[in-house]
């Protein structure tokens, strides 16, 4: 398939002739606009919480879903809110994660569009910590909520991995969709799979994202490989290890063991094996090698797709906040208060990776507490 007929919308990708798992990841409304409208239709009970005037601003670090839910809120509520955004788009993974097929971005940018016209601002392209340094905006607002999400990605640990052409996800999905927004998929502006060999590292929903954009660029395969057993991984979908049982795109039980490369350092090749699950003496659960399973694929792109570990070290350094064991913000328990007092967290930041719908939900809880702690500040 050429590039420049890459299918962007969920109507053309249905029209590829895709593996059944595709089909449901394109055909679920649940995960996407159906969501989206949803949320931000939605309105929080305010009426017992005292508004303010206008006259109190408020900095919320991140426009994901839990900075866009906090955002609204709070605006309801009568603070001047200014959101900053490192990205040159408002929206966080539903910009740039969620692919165009599953979320268009021009209802994204509409339902934002309507914030900014009931007064919120967004500052795009500001980086909190970095270009704008966090004391000048404890200096500058009464309050922050930080919603900058858990966006630190796994590393590949693997020998091989220096060689080019392995992406992260994220980079991977990125790249697509910021193509198609600013130079309409041409060649040769985004990171295409188009006749390559695709292996994606993570048996995930991300990873699953991954495959369908791989699809719709025309990659020649796509193996998707996951060292758990299905039943082992967290699958929110009712009888998807059965549904992917016979799909050979999606392969559970497998290692990669290696990445191989070719004489100028481009990756050509993955040595992977099957494993089979047992115990240690001590019960933890254990991958064993199967004895005779290991087999060399050829693979020009490979993509990682191994989860995030909390938000990046800049939030910890510079936002005086502390890690959890888990490596998101600890929070004062049963609340949104992650540092001195006007410091809150909320999101995928605080509660690790999770949900559109748990993120928004999270955005809002944090602006009620938020507001009240402001409001019994100006009543002091
Ligand atoms: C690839 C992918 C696909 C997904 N698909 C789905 C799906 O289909 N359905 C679903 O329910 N969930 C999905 N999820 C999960 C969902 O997207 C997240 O749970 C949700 O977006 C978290 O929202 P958030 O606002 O906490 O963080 P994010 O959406 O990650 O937003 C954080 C924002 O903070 C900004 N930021 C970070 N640091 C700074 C800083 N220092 N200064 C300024 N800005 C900063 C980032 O640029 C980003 O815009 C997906 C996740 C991934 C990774």
């Amino acid at each position: 398939m050429a590039n420049n007929i890459v299918p962007v919308t969920r109507e053309a990708f249905l029209q590829l002739a895709l593996p059944e798992r595709m089909k449901v990841w394109a055909e679920d409304r649940e995960l996407e606009e159906y969501i989206l409208t949803k949320a931000f239709s939605y309105k929080v009970n305010t009426a017992k919480f005292p508004h303010a005037k206008g006259e109190i601003k408020v900095a919320i670090i991140g426009s994901g879903p839990a900075g866009l839910g906090c955002s609204d809120v709070l605006n309801q509520l009568g603070f001047k809110v200014t959101v900053f955004e490192r990205d040159d788009r408002p929206g966080g993974l539903l910009m740039y994660g969620v692919p165009n097929i599953k979320l268009p971005k021009e209802i994204l940018l509409s339902k934002i569009k309507s914030l900014e016209e009931a007064g919120v601002q967004f500052r795009l392209n500001a980086a909190v910590g970095t270009a704008i340094s966090w004391e000048d905006i404890r200096k500058q607002y009464a309050a922050v909520v930080i919603c900058t999400g858990s966006s630190q990605p796994r590393p590949l640990k693997l020998p091989g991995n220096e060689l080019t052409g392995i992406y992260y996800a994220k980079d991977f999905l990125i790249s697509t969709t910021r193509s198609l927004l600013e130079r309409q998929l041409v060649p040769g502006t985004f990171l295409s799979s188009e006749g390559k060999d695709v292996l994606i590292i993570g048996g995930g929903d991300t990873g699953a994202d991954c495959a369908a954009l791989a699809l719709s660029h025309g990659a020649r395969s796509i193996l998707q490989v996951e060292l758990q057993d299905c039943n082992m991984a967290r699958i929110s979908q009712e009888g998807f290890c059965e549904l992917v049982k016979g799909d050979v795109s999606l392969q559970y039980n497998t290692k990669v063991k290696r990445l191989l490369g070719d004489d100028k350092g481009n990756v050509s090749g993955a040595e992977l094996c099957r494993v089979e699950w047992g115990r240690t003496d001590s019960g933890m659960p254990i991958a064993k090698e199967i004895e005779g399973t290991t087999l060399v694929l050829p693979v020009q792109m490979v993509i990682l797709a191994l989860g995030f570990s909390g938000p990046e070290p800049v939030v910890f350094e510079k936002f005086g906040v502390k890690k959890t064991p888990l490596g998101t913000i600890a929070n004062v328990s049963g609340s949104f208060l992650a540092a001195e007092p006007g410091v809150f967290a909320a999101g995928d930041a605080r509660r690790g990776g999770g949900m559109v719908a748990w993120a928004f939900d999270e955005g809002w809880d944090a602006a009620l507490e938020c507001a009240k702690y402001l409001t019994n500040d100006i009543k002091k």
